[in-house]
């Protein structure tokens, strides 16, 4: 082993939950470290997650408005559109890289010290590093792990990396595939298969259920269903893949029930995510994960290891950047100042697709499962003059509150910038308002918060506009 260090804390995994984390504990005082075997800090959310796929789908969506309908219906006629997918992906990997030297900058001005590397507890506050900043022993007093998650694997499918793989590379296909395959109707698959839709692709969506988007409202889900297949996701619902394969210069995909293999040229696996705690050394200290691999922690973040505490994708929960966040800040508060916790009941879900899908608090069938009795209001933004304005009127507001309180316990939306609108619902339900604060709140006009006014409005059967 090589030299030894010491700090007062010290943060494996440098994403969202761990650069977050360290940036909080600098400002609370600590001497803090902070390890990440990757280059560029930001873990997955940053290198290939949230960033890189939003700013995919950004690029896309502006290509298909050019080539779509949409802009000629404003009176805007465009020559000959043509795609340069190269340039594409070299301004995602220019902001990939902008934002983690962002990072790096944070955590120089809040001294908070980084090492490359990978880490391995030898004790519970012992740990080794291999990499470019090892071979080194580093000590603290606490240790935080928010080693993330990788793609789940699926029996049967065989990733190759290349014609065969996951959201990793479909992040960067050198081609826009012909007819790309997507196994699961989540987030990634409903992300990254349109991107590639837009781009021009065939692409077909495999999901076991009968339904998209499983923990999302299901009557919304249903809804933004019809919409994207309307713009041209072939969805397959109901289908058990058993194999997926490259052949060549193509994929086979097989499925179960003497349902015939689908051929294609790209397969995109997305059927979840699975926690970072192999080659850890859990082992060595005596933390054991439950049966899907997560750690277990209390409210605290504290597990079952003295002075070890785990944050993010590798905790039990929604695997969420923005929730991975909260835990880091709340975990180091609660370590320093004795407080800090996060409100589960009000994290905000958003699948970017277009229209997005955006989600915060519980759904009607979470409620109904519950014995919860709740009133419903609902506002299309077919009448939303905003919308109309944009040229963007699918979807709905969908507000639950508690049929006796009146306090919002659900807000669902998938419409035009659904992804603004929920922070909206977030706050609300934070502060546990009613239906009727939010009915009542002034909302300016034109916007499209109206709608959400307007759904909670008709929680009383008050709306104005429908
Ligand atoms: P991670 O971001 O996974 O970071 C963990 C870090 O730990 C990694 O950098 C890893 O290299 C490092 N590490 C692991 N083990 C070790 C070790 N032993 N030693 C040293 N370093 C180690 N979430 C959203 O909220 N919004 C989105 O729009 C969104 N889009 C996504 C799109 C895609 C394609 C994907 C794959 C995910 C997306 N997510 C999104 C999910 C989001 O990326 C994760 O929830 C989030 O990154 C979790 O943060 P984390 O800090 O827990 O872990
Ligand atoms: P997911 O859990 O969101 O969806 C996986 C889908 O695959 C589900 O619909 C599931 O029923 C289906 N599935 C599972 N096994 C299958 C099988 N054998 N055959 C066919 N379908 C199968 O997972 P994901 O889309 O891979 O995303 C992983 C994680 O990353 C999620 O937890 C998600 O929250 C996060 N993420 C979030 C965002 C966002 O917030 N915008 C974007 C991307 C990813």
């Amino acid at each position: 082993m090589g030299e030894s260090v010491q700090h007062e804390l010290v943060i494996i995994g440098a994403g969202p939950g761990g650069y977050v984390a360290a940036i909080r504990a600098a400002q609370l005082g600590l001497d803090v470290a902070c390890i990440d075997r990757e280059r560029l800090l930001g873990g997955t959310c940053l290198r290939v997650g949230c960033i890189p796929s939003k700013a995919m789908l950004e690029s896309s969506a502006l290509y298909a408005e050019a080539r779509g309908k949409g802009l000629g219906a404003h009176g805007i006629k465009l020559g000959k559109i043509e795609l340069d997918l190269g340039r594409m992906l070299s301004r995602k990997d220019k902001e990939i890289k902008a934002l983690a030297a962002g990072i790096n900058g944070l955590f120089r001005k809040r001294k908070v010290t980084r090492y490359e590397g990978h880490a391995r507890f030898l004790e519970p506050t012992r740990i080794a590093l291999e990499g470019r900043s090892g071979p080194l022993e580093i000590t603290a007093k606490n240790v935080i792990i928010a080693t993330g998650s990788r793609a789940a694997d699926l029996e049967g499918v065989e990733l190759d990396g290349e014609r065969v793989g996951t959201s990793t590379a479909a992040l960067n296909y050198p081609e826009v595939p012909r007819h790309l395959v997507v196994i699961g109707a989540g987030a990634i698959g409903l992300e990254l298969g349109s991107v590639w839709a837009r781009l021009g692709a065939k692409v077909t969506v495999l999901e076991y259920l009968d339904r998209i988007l499983p923990g999302m409202d299901a009557e919304l889900a249903a809804e933004a269903r019809k919409i994207f297949a309307r713009q041209g996701l072939d969805f397959r619902l109901g289908v058990r893949v058993t194999g997926a394969r490259a052949t060549g210069k193509g994929a086979i995909v097989e499925l179960a029930d003497d349902e015939p293999p689908v051929e294609c040229d790209r397969v995109l696996l997305a059927v979840g995510r699975v926690p970072n705690t192999e080659g850890l050394g859990l082992e060595t200290i005596g933390l054991e994960t439950d049966g899907r691999g997560f750690i277990p922690v209390d409210d605290a973040y504290r597990t079952g290891v003295p002075g070890v505490f785990a944050i993010g994708d590798v905790i039990p929960g929604p695997m969420l950047a923005h929730k991975a966040s909260e835990e880091g800040v709340a975990c180091v508060e609660r370590l320093v100042t004795g407080y800090g916790h996060v409100n589960y009941d009000a994290i905000p879900v958003v699948v970017y697709t277009e229209p997005e899908v955006a989600s915060v608090g519980r759904t009607e069938g979470q409620l109904q499962r519950a014995g919860i009795d709740y009133r419903k209001g609902s506002f299309p933004f077919m009448a939303s003059g905003r919308a109309r304005a944009l040229g963007h009127t699918e979807g709905r507001v969908k507000v639950l509150a508690d049929a006796e309180t009146d306090r919002l316990l659900g807000v669902h939306i998938v419409g035009p910038r659904a992804d603004d609108l929920i922070a909206e619902a977030a706050v609300a339900i934070e502060f546990g308002a009613s239906a009727e604060d939010l009915g009542r709140a002034c909302h300016a006009h034109p916007t499209l918060s109206e709608a959400l006014k307007e759904a909670a409005l008709d929680v009383a059967r008050r709306a104005i506009h429908i």
